[in-house]
């Protein structure tokens, strides 16, 4: 596996695209400051959806009993698992028994998380996934690249690239109307014959044992209204006390993650329809480990609106690929690690720490200081080469030495004068990818010194 570093790098070979990429997601992030200030109370929504968050996580086994109890007594069967392989097992062992052919699944990053997908498909079970964005990853054997925005690091003539290859569109016809007619038909055929749809979850209510599902093409609606068994997969801080609460989660979700007042679709689910089964499976993962760290414990309040993918000036220029896990961008390389430390050692460094996720976060999580975080601890568990830890070993000793900071700083900038192949060498991975800016003629500290005294 590619670290971040090492996939973001074939990413940005192609300048064009990633300009593009670059533009797209901060188009994205501009709709959301306009829809954010557009609501005097912003701010307090921002403070009640933490704090509900931070009550419910406080509380999580009474509010997930009560959640199961209502749920049971409106008809709903509700499954646990303890991990990724449990909540697969559940599924397959649901469509095993009621001998279903067909299955079509809405978006949903736990099944992502999970690799559902992959696992039914071992077993010689195919899943149809919805999500336009979705499907066109599926039919491309990728990945989703964004949580929100699936298909985000492809252009139209890629999606007409695909469909032509897969749904027999003429070829080169890159018109999205033509093209969003063919995925319709193409989706509508799976969604009438589907015996069992999988939907993800939003948010569960403690009290009334019901959930909400939030599309913007409608597609969870279509499967769970057509199928004979709804399968609703959720991690366990997808829950919240009251539905009193849902007002203050849908109004900040979609502006957060669009710049939409709201989702085109926002579906509640209370009860199977008569002769449908209705099933849900309440995942773990990992998720009561990071509850029991406590710098990490605010990252489960992510209600996955993507905000901060949007606004990561590291995200937006390396695509949501190279992060070679599920959930990319600033909250997956806090949740990643959590999973597998080992294989995502490299994630929390791939950040530039500028705060700007921890800003736009809906419901106030910290991001860039628990990336902050997990470096220290991945450094003192071992999981960074011996390079790495050197040099952090040696910036340190750096800062803590004021004068002698002063003094390689000086030095630097002499000698990135005199002799700028030191520093704009292949050496320097900094360097491949962008030209290093020329020296300033004194630090910051002189200048201030200087100015300060007139
Ligand atoms: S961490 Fe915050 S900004 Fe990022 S996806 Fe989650 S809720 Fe949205």
């Amino acid at each position: 596996m590619k670290s971040h570093a090492e996939a973001a790098a074939e990413f940005i070979k192609d300048g064009e695209r990633t300009d593009w990429h670059d533009e797209t997601l901060w188009f994205v992030r501009a709709k959301r400051d306009l829809a954010a200030h557009g609501l005097p109370e912003w701010e307090q929504l921002r403070d009640w959806a933490s704090e509900i968050k931070n009550h419910t996580l406080s509380n999580i086994s009474q509010y997930l009993t009560a959640f199961e109890k209502n749920a049971n007594a409106n008809g709903i069967t509700v499954h646990w698992a303890a991990d990724a392989e449990e909540h697969n097992r559940i599924i397959h062992k649901l469509i095993k028994d009621n001998g279903i052919e067909k299955i079509v699944k809405s978006k949903s990053m736990l099944t992502e998380e999970c690799h559902l997908n992959e696992y039914l498909n071992h077993h010689g079970i195919a899943t149809i996934d919805t999500d336009l964005g979705e499907r066109i990853v599926q039919l491309r054997q990728e990945p989703p690249s964004h949580i929100v925005l699936p298909a985000i690091h492809l252009k139209k003539q890629d999606v007409s690239d695909t469909f032509h290859e897969f749904l027999h569109t003429e070829k080169g016809n890159n018109d999205p109307q033509y093209l969003t007619e063919a995925a319709r038909i193409h989706l509508r055929d799976h969604f009438v014959a589907s015996e069992l749809a999988i939907t993800g979850v939003n948010f569960a209510i403690a009290e009334t044992g019901g959930f909400v599902v939030c599309t913007n093409e409608g597609n969870a609606d279509m499967g769970a209204h057509t199928a004979k068994i709804h399968v609703a997969c959720m991690g366990f801080e997808k829950l919240i006390p009251k539905a009193e609460h849902l007002g203050v989660f849908l109004r900040l979700l979609t502006r957060s993650a669009t710049g939409q007042p709201i989702t085109t679709y926002s579906s509640h689910f209370h009860r199977p329809r008569p002769g449908q089964q209705m099933h849900i499976v309440i995942v773990d993962n990992g998720r009561t480990r990071q509850l029991g760290r406590p710098d990490f414990r605010n990252s489960l309040k992510c209600i996955r609106c993507a905000a901060c993918f949007n606004t990561c000036p590291v995200y937006r220029r390396s695509g949501g690929h190279s992060y070679h896990t599920a959930v990319a961008g600033p909250i997956g390389s806090i949740l990643n690690p959590n999973l597998d430390m080992k294989a995502n050692a490299d994630l929390p460094f791939a950040s530039t720490l500028c705060g700007s996720c921890s800003n736009v976060c809906p419901v106030k999580i910290d991001i860039h200081e628990q990336l902050w975080k997990w470096r220290q601890v991945i450094v003192a568990e071992g999981y960074v080469g011996a390079g790495k830890k050197l040099s952090m070993q040696g910036m340190g000793f750096l800062f803590s030495h004021p004068n002698l900071y002063r003094f390689a700083g000086k030095m630097g900038r002499f000698f990135m004068r005199i002799a700028p192949f030191m520093v704009n060498n292949r050496l320097n991975p900094w360097y491949k990818q962008r030209e290093m800016p020329a020296p300033p003629k004194e630090s910051f500290g002189e200048w201030y010194i200087k100015n300060r005294k007139k």
